[in-house]
């Protein structure tokens, strides 16, 4: 079996066809966790929870959310609207069974609009970030932290989110998903206990960095996810992304370990069990 640690099927992407694509998931024995964006695809993650058996919620508030605008870029095009955490809606939610994580949330400053204020956008990131890490160590839940550096300066969003987690340090960890930075910035999360998340970049990925990462970071800390719809994988590059091609990253992982598909497999389904406490 497969387990996609980050995946989309709540959003509207796959508001049509969700069911097919659950079902699909499930028949390729692929377990999936959906990640909550904002309030209502973290509810929407939940309530999926109920018709599908190996599949779990995160729930969160993502930082595009934090302000109002429109997100374009390659295949990602939506109106983001400004919402505030909801620390105790939030909680209630929590409560829920198959919540095993908090988030996605985090820093972005690639989408920060330029002409407004962005110290203050910053600091509200900031804020999000610290009162979600207070609901994960309430409820004893790992986070998924989404970290995206500015298009001059990648690694600003990157060395922020690590002194903000030094100061206010997730008593169960969690993981970097999507990690976009170099190894230099990688050690430092793997020093401080958390794990790293792939995704079909890896597969993709011409600069070399990621396959340096994966190369030397502990076996024991590696995530294997899709981010569907986004990031599709080699050989659907142009496709709609779904759980079931969480695959090919788990293939690019063993290729770049040289290790077979299924020790590849088993080790990034147990990390995830670990991670984020899953029985079955
Ligand atoms: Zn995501």
């Amino acid at each position: 079996m497969l387990i996609d640690t980050h995946a989309h099927v709540n959003f509207n992407d796959f508001k049509s066809d969700f069911q097919q694509v659950m079902a699909r998931a499930e028949k390729h024995q692929v377990a999936i966790i959906n990640v909550g964006s904002q309030f209502s695809t973290s509810k929407r993650a939940v309530d999926m929870t109920a018709d599908f058996k190996k599949t779990y919620a995160s729930i969160g508030l993502h930082p595009v959310h934090l302000e109002d605008f429109i997100v374009e870029e390659d295949d990602v095009k939506f109106h983001a609207k400004a919402e505030e955490f909801d620390h105790s809606a939030f909680n209630i939610l929590a409560q829920e069974k198959k919540v095993i994580a908090i988030g996605e949330c985090g820093l972005d400053y690639y989408h920060v609009d330029v002409t407004r204020d962005i110290y203050s956008i910053k600091e509200k990131q900031k804020k999000a970030l610290h009162s979600q890490i207070d609901l994960a160590n309430q409820n004893k839940l790992p986070l998924i932290l989404h970290c995206r550096g500015s298009k001059d300066n990648p690694k600003d969003a990157y060395k922020d989110i690590l002194s903000e987690l030094k100061k206010n340090l997730p008593k169960k960890r969690g993981v970097i998903h999507c990690f976009g930075s170099d190894w230099e910035i990688a050690k430092q999360f793997l020093e401080l206990g958390f794990y790293l998340g792939f995704t079909g970049v890896i597969t993709f990925d011409k600069t070399g960095t990621t396959k340096n990462i994966i190369s030397q970071m502990p076996l024991d800390r590696i995530l294997a996810e899709t981010d569907c719809p986004y990031l599709t994988p080699e050989p659907y590059r142009g496709k709609r992304n779904e759980p079931i091609y969480v695959e090919y990253v788990v293939q690019k992982i063993a290729e770049i370990r040289q290790i077979n598909f299924d020790a590849a497999a088993d080790l990034t389904v147990k990390n995830a069990k670990q991670l984020f406490n899953l029985v079955f």
